[in-house]
């Protein structure tokens, strides 16, 4: 195997260097799995794209160069006249774990049909602490797309003392540490939290700090869905800096989740936002972000409208309050005043329910609906149980001031019944790359692969570079774009016409395959 990479390395980079142009000794022949030809490659470095051929062998990328110049046999030839070459794209923000997990969607098509074939897992403070076992199920179930592991603030605390809105002990301290410790040994690709939900938001920063401390012992990154996007409790400012403090603190990397200045109160924050993560770039500490390209994120009703000091301990304990008269004054008041901090009742869009009657349409309309106030609206909703939101609280302005700048790589964030989970990569590429937009087409390839990559720690992927796993797009620009929008959230996006994932091919002329080339990538340390 040594052998066999080395000769394909050496043959590879000689072609790189004076393909055609020196006279070299004659070149060993080649024998490739796969040979895609004629295309535009992008290798993921940001450099400007290259007439290349990329050869596969196997899982690995075993030939990138002129193909006429080298005697090469190949199964498959692929013809991408007129198509880009990329790396397959990394989603560093999904919560597509049940999906992979599950019998039905494990697939990951919704991901694939992105060019996406490596989603990050366990975000916002979510992701269980067993990494290996983890491993094995998605191993045993077969899997669409390669996944990677956070280790959870929340998930672990949960674990630990569960719902509880109160530091810990020294003990339970040590035991939360003992379990990010146990993920960073069994693969995990650092600590990630989600200090605006319940319980990450009943943790201090120190708490948090000696977490991500124990990350960044194996070289992990710290990734944090952050206090407060908004002007809920600490405000957006100030929650931004305490994730540069806890990667201060910890000497730890910082990866901002999904950054954005959420409702009209912090609307422009982004200026100064940018400021003070370039500062803080600017005295040697690594500070990213990711983003999703669309105005309105989705969460649960509750997250979005119910003060955290009410979700505390579970969720039954949570429904008595929703129904106790002491707590009805207090509740009215917080409910009406994020009503307002996320745009008004019009801006919030019911999509998922316990009552379908209110399913597809905005507070407004509910209230409008049954003569009653938003606020008594939203508390007959939230009172039903579960429900979910889309939440248009974005300004376009603070979204694409995040997005010029070359530390934000491209996420999802994906969640069922939100556009994002199945067009955000075709829809930034639609949206906001090319010419006379934000970013060129080599900025946005980079900043969806190689870039995300380094960032995670994700070795030997996100790079069209000999040697590395056969992860490959080629799409076809004209047709790369998005089916899916807020109406229509699970519509499979268009354009991608050849995807492998670890050398096999996930789709081939434009049809996604019945194959599971993915895999759990766990970071040894
Ligand atoms: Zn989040």
């Amino acid at each position: 195997m040594t052998t066999l990479k080395s000769l394909l390395l050496g043959t590879a980079l000689a072609c790189l260097v004076g393909c055609g142009n020196e006279p070299t000794s004659p070149a060993p022949s080649l024998h490739l799995d796969t040979l895609i030809v004629n295309g535009k490659v992008y290798d993921g470095s940001g450099r400007p794209p290259q007439a290349l051929a990329v050869g596969i062998s196997a899982d690995r990328i075993a030939f990138v160069g002129d193909h006429r110049s080298v005697k090469l046999q190949a199964d498959r030839v692929i013809d991408a006249s007129g198509l880009m070459v990329t790396p397959g794209f990394i989603d560093p923000h999904t919560h597509a774990l049940g999906d992979l997990l599950s019998s039905e969607r494990h697939l990951n098509t919704n991901y694939l049909t992105q060019a996406v074939t490596t989603v990050i897992v366990g975000n916002d403070g979510e992701g269980a602490y067993q990494v290996e076992h983890l491993a094995q199920r998605l191993t045993k179930n077969g899997i669409g797309s390669n996944v990677g592991f956070l280790v959870g603030h929340g998930a672990v605390r949960i674990d630990v003392m569960g719902r509880d809105n109160r530091k810990p002990t020294a003990q339970e301290q040590k035991a939360m540490e003992d379990r990010v410790d146990q993920a960073m040994r069994e693969g995990a690709l650092g600590l990630s939290s989600g200090l605006y939900y319940s319980p990450g938001n009943y943790a201090d920063t120190d708490e948090v700090v000696a977490l991500a401390k124990v990350a960044a012992r194996y070289g992990g990154l710290y990734e944090s869905h952050i206090r407060d996007e908004s002007s809920y409790t600490v405000g957006f400012l100030p929650a931004l800096e305490e994730a540069i403090t806890i990667g201060a603190e910890a000497k730890i990397p910082v990866h901002l989740a999904h950054i954005k200045a959420l409702g009209v109160d912090v609307w422009g924050q982004s200026e100064q936002a940018v400021t003070m993560i370039e500062q803080a770039r600017g005295n040697g500490q690594q500070i990213t972000a990711d983003q999703y390209p669309w105005r309105a994120s989705g969460t649960h009703l509750r997250n979005a409208l119910v003060p955290l000091w009410m979700l505390a301990d579970s969720f039954e304990k949570y429904q008595q309050r929703l129904r106790d008269p002491k707590l009805a004054a207090e509740l009215n008041a917080a409910i009406a005043e994020n009503i307002r901090r996320r745009g008004g009742p019009e801006s919030l869009l019911l999509v998922t329910g316990n009552d379908p009657s209110f399913v597809n349409k905005t507070l407004a309309a509910i209230a409008a609906e049954q003569n009653i106030t938003p606020v008594a609206a939203a508390l007959m909703v939230l009172k039903t149980g579960k429900a979910r939101v889309i939440s248009f609280n974005m300004n376009a302005t603070d979204i694409e001031r995040f997005m010029r700048q070359d530390w934000v790589v491209t996420s999802s964030d994906g969640n069922d019944r939100h556009p994002r989970k199945y067009a955000s990569f075709p829809k930034k590429f639609v949206a906001y790359v090319g010419e006379d937009k934000l970013m060129s087409v080599a900025s946005f390839v980079h900043r969806s692969s190689g870039l995300t990559a380094d960032i995670f720690g994700i070795d030997q992927r996100g790079y069209i570079t000999p040697g590395y796993y056969a992860d490959i797009a080629v799409i076809d620009p004209a047709q790369y774009a998005p089916q899916a929008d807020y109406r229509h959230w699970d519509r499979l996006s268009t354009g991608v016409r050849f995807l492998l994932v670890n050398g096999v091919l996930a789709i081939d002329e434009g049809k996604t395959q019945a194959v599971f080339g993915g895999r759990p990538l766990l970071k040894k340390p």
